[in-house]
């Protein structure tokens, strides 16, 4: 690796591509949908969609009307986005004018698509309690609407022994039951890989795209997508008692190296994976000490050469694991990447 002198954001569209696939094997005989709500996972809708839709993914989920809008932009007229917001008051113009697909969610929006001009979509809560018409709403309005998809999500999929999700999949086969014309689809990431009951028609491939592992740890079938390298600035000696960053977040317990790398909080590393997580350099794993805006502060012995780049997230800091480290989930460290790290996409 070359020496930089800011932190890097490499976004691996081959990679993306490959986690497709690996989707694609494990759904067997489903088609992959890919979620690029939040801006791709922060990694950028425009590039990830544009590769998926060569790729052969024909469905795209975003969450908001406006990330819809600009997808369709992207895209073109060649495939379907679906807006899991749905059919809100007000929307009605805009989503058709963009030919998005509203993912119907309250009774009140399915009243609303009385007279809707485009293609529809309905969201059934099996038991996330979390968005979607309830089983007994949906039995009402099912004549109502005609829906070319018919949707639930799981709440318990990264945990497969998990009872909750035997129980989403009787009432999405009830749901499913009551749009007979539509295609169906039940699983997420995680959900893809729960097997043959959970398929249904589409699995709405999200985390596991972009490398985060059904089971919320890194799965070795699936490829890093983004990597957050960033430069080596300094390397310091610490006597024992010597506290370093602010206040008390770390003090060294004997005499030791750190090395001060050019990359904090305000680049994504999430502040709360100080302590806990592990970062690449020279060649192994480095405690991460401390995350300040700009800087953060990792343990070395016998220090790399200043300027070799630390890898952060990648494929040997891993995305389950960083996230782990923060107490949090892959999906939150992916989307609090910022832009101040320059951004490289390769694959495009
Ligand atoms: C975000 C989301 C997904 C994708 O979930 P992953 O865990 O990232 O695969 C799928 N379906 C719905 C309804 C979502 O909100």
């Amino acid at each position: 690796m070359t020496a930089l002198d800011r932190a890097r954001l490499v976004i691996d569209l081959d990679a993306l591509a490959h986690n497709r696939a690996v989707l694609a094997a494990e759904a067997a005989g489903a088609e992959v949908a890919a979620v690029v709500k939040a801006d791709g996972y922060g990694l950028g809708a425009t590039p990830v969609a544009r590769r998926l839709l060569a790729e052969g993914v024909t469905r795209f989920f975003v969450a908001r009307l406006a990330e819809g809008e600009a997808l369709r932009s992207a895209l073109g007229r060649n495939a379907t986005i679906y807006v899991l917001d749905g059919l809100l008051p007000g929307s009605a113009d805009r989503l058709s004018a963009s030919g998005l697909t509203p993912v119907l969610a309250t009774p009140a929006q399915v009243a609303a698509a009385a007279g809707f001009p485009g293609s529809l979509a309905i969201q059934v809560d099996t038991g996330m309690h979390r968005q979607g018409l309830t089983l007994d709403d949906a039995r009402r309005l099912a004549g109502a609407v005609e829906v070319d998809l018919v949707m639930s999500h799981l709440g318990s999929a990264s945990e497969p022994r998990d009872a909750r999700n035997a129980a989403q999949l009787e009432l999405f086969r009830a749901a499913r039951a009551l749009f007979p014309a539509a295609k169906a689809s039940l699983g997420a990431s995680a959900g893809a890989f729960l097997g043959p009951d959970y398929r249904y028609d589409v699995v709405r491939g999200g985390i596991s795209l972009y490398g985060g592992g059904p089971e919320d740890r890194p799965d070795p079938r699936l490829k890093a997508v983004a990597t957050l390298t960033a430069p080596l600035l300094d390397v310091r000696n610490l006597q024992a008692g010597d506290r370093v960053s602010y206040g008390e977040v770390f003090t060294a317990d004997r005499a030791m190296r750190v090395g001060i790398v050019g990359a904090g909080y305000a680049d994504g590393i999430v502040r709360s994976a100080a302590g806990k997580a592990r970062v690449w350099a020279g060649g192994r794993p480095r405690r991460l000490l401390a995350v300040n805006m700009d800087l953060s502060i990792i343990e070395l012995d016998d220090a790399p050469a200043s300027g070799a780049p630390v890898e952060i997230l990648g494929e040997n800091a891993r995305l389950d694991d960083l996230a782990q480290a923060a107490g949090t989930v892959a999906h939150e460290i992916l989307v609090r990447l910022s832009t101040r790290a320059e951004r490289i996409y390769r694959g495009a």
